[in-house]
């Protein structure tokens, strides 16, 4: 029950109770001491009169005037309390009493029930004797009423009684009255105080604290605007402007709270990765669009599932392992680090995207936030520079061997042959090693095209080219066209003497081939004329020795060969 009800409501019945509650305790407690009061007064008021009447009466019998007694009993007659005030002599016989049918009777005929034993004790020791009757609702009293004659020096005494009978209850009944009286008194005063004060809580605090409940309560339901007006400059008016002016902060922290939510779902709803929320048990908290995009699902489908629906196997099974591993030991293996992982779209489809998680604590609780982008496109644009750089690579490879090699025969070119033989020349300065250089010509080869034509002529160009090729593979050994139809290999480490039979070998080889030169004056089958040379560190040593020198001293060679009728081999004597 709110508050100001309470106070109109609650309080009056909890004051009328209260006031009957006080006003019957008081009543029944002051009743109480008030009877016990009424006995002892009664009682004392019973002992002192019985005193007075017995010595009055006891000198009106000494001086034998016993009838006037009766008129001093007749003017208690008029007291209200009274009951009966008999007085006999010793012989039980009423002589005076406020009942004047009495006189004359013996008591005991009369319907007055005396206690005999307070009779007799009151006459024995010549004392008054009060008791009390029917739980205190009577008292009566008891006092010896002596004539003492003189015989001599004795004094005889013959006692009759006083008894004396009122009515505690009157009195009583007449206080319950007064305190009835004062009762309703009270009440009523105590009533009209608590009108005033319930009117005073009512106006002042009820009413008043009704309009801040009403108003706060108006604020809670969405009414922005309201504002609660309080006059007075009292506790509940500092009060209303206290709520006012927290209404106006509450409504700037909602609409700056609104405008930042906003702000924020604008971004996340429009941003172009996918953002997906889970809590720690790994069930989907948010699912920005561009996430229902990526994964073809709706918010709706996927919020409150477990985010493994979004991974194909191995990873889905193994996700929640994985997460409760993490939350135990705190070994990181994707929180904070990007990764490219797989994603499993609602139709089964399965795509590469980049995974970026980071964990979120809120509250007590602990949150991941998993941004994704789909990398299929940047995927196959990488493949595609992958293999499209692999081709440039074997473009250039083959640009490289294009560049050094010779497009007919396929032995190197004569400028790679030039840099080659230099590099070799260099080295040969830095070992003990001898370097050796054939070169060599087909015979006739003028007369071999005119003969079978200038496309035969290529072919045995190559035919020649691939049996110098056979001849020299070792590592280092470069065979190249020299130009036309000549020949050139440099056969590092090689000395003179191995020259010579290398040589040899290769006219042999060449002319075994058995290739038809008809017009050829050296042989019936295509020869070749070799000039070789070989040079040592010794001879590099001379100053400016290059390329020239040493091809120099073959071509001298070749040239000799030709010389001495062709098919044959000549070696520099060094
Ligand atoms: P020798 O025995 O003195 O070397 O006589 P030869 O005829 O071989 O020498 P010459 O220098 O007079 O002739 C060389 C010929 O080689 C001339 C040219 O037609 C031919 N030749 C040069 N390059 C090629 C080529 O690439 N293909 C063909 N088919 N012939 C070539
Ligand atoms: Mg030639
Ligand atoms: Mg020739």
């Amino acid at each position: 029950m709110k508050i100001y009800k309470r106070l109109r409501y609650q309080l009056p019945l909890l004051t009328l109770l209260f006031i009957i509650f006080s006003l019957l305790s008081g009543y029944i407690i002051s009743l109480n001491i008030s009877r016990a009061r009424q006995i002892r007064i009664g009682e004392r008021n019973m002992s002192e009169r019985l005193n007075v009447l017995q010595g009055i009466s006891e000198i009106l019998i000494n001086e034998n005037h016993p009838e006037n007694i009766n008129n001093i009993f007749s003017s208690y007659a008029s007291e209200k309390d009274m009951i009966n005030l008999i007085a006999a002599d010793p012989e039980g016989i009423v002589f005076a009493s406020t009942s004047f049918s009495d006189i004359g009777e013996t008591i005991n005929q009369l319907p007055y029930q005396l206690d005999k034993n307070a009779v007799s004790e009151a006459i024995q020791n010549n004392s008054t004797v009060i008791l009390m009757e029917e739980k205190g609702r009577y008292l009566q009293g008891y006092s010896s009423l002596c004539k003492s004659s003189h015989r001599g020096q004795v004094i005889k005494k013959e006692c009759g009684f006083i008894y004396y009978k009122t009515d505690l209850n009157y009195h009583y009944q007449m206080i319950k009255k007064d305190f009835l009286l004062q009762l309703f008194l009270t009440g009523a005063g105590m009533l009209a105080g608590s009108i005033l004060l319930l009117f005073a809580v009512n106006f002042l605090i009820a009413k008043r604290t009704e309009t801040i409940i009403e108003g706060i309560s108006k604020f809670i339901q969405g009414d922005r605007k309201q504002k609660i007006f309080l006059k007075g400059d009292d506790e509940l008016s500092d009060l209303s402007k206290s709520v006012n002016s927290l209404f106006a902060d509450i409504s700037t922290g909602e609409y700056l709270l609104k405008e930042n939510e906003e702000r924020l779902s604008s971004i996340i709803n429009t941003i172009l990765d996918g953002i997906i929320v889970i809590n720690k048990k790994g069930i989907i908290i948010s699912f920005n669009p561009a996430a229902e995009n990526l994964f073809g699902y709706r918010s709706e489908e996927v919020t409150g599932k477990n985010v493994k629906i979004l991974m194909p196997e191995p990873y889905s099974s193994s996700h929640d392992d994985y997460l409760n591993h993490y939350l135990e030991t705190g070994e990181k293996k994707v929180i904070g680090i990007g990764r490219e992982v797989t994603g499993l779209r609602k139709d089964g489809s399965t795509f590469p995207m980049d995974l970026a998680i980071s964990e979120m604590h809120l509250w007590d609780d602990v949150y991941f936030t998993g941004i994704v982008r789909d990398i299929t496109e940047r995927k196959l644009l990488s493949e595609k520079l992958e293999k499209s750089n692999q081709d440039l690579l074997r473009s250039n490879q083959k640009l490289k061997e294009i560049a050094i090699t010779d497009g007919l025969t396929g032995l190197y070119n004569r400028r790679y042959f030039d840099i080659r033989l230099s590099e070799e020349i260099k080295r040969l300065a830095r070992s003990e090693n001898s370097l050796s250089l054939i070169l060599c010509d087909i015979d006739f080869f003028k007369l071999y095209n005119d003969s079978y034509g200038h496309l035969k002529g290529d072919e045995c160009l190559k035919s020649v080219a691939e049996v110098i090729k056979s001849k020299f593979k070792r590592g280092g050994e470069i065979c190249a066209r020299y130009g036309g139809e000549e020949f050139a290999v440099i056969l590092p480490g090689v000395d003179s003497s191995l020259l010579e039979n290398l040589s040899r070998e290769l006219r042999n080889a060449v002319l075994d081939r058995n290739t038809p030169h008809g017009n050829s004056k050296a042989s019936p089958y295509v020869t070749l004329s070799i000039g070789g040379a070989s040079i040592t560190r010794v001879m590099t040593d001379k100053a400016n020795f290059s390329n020239e020198n040493l091809i120099a001293m073959a071509d001298e060679m070749l040239y000799r060969a030709k010389e001495m009728g062709r098919n044959t081999f000549i070696i520099h004597p060094g």
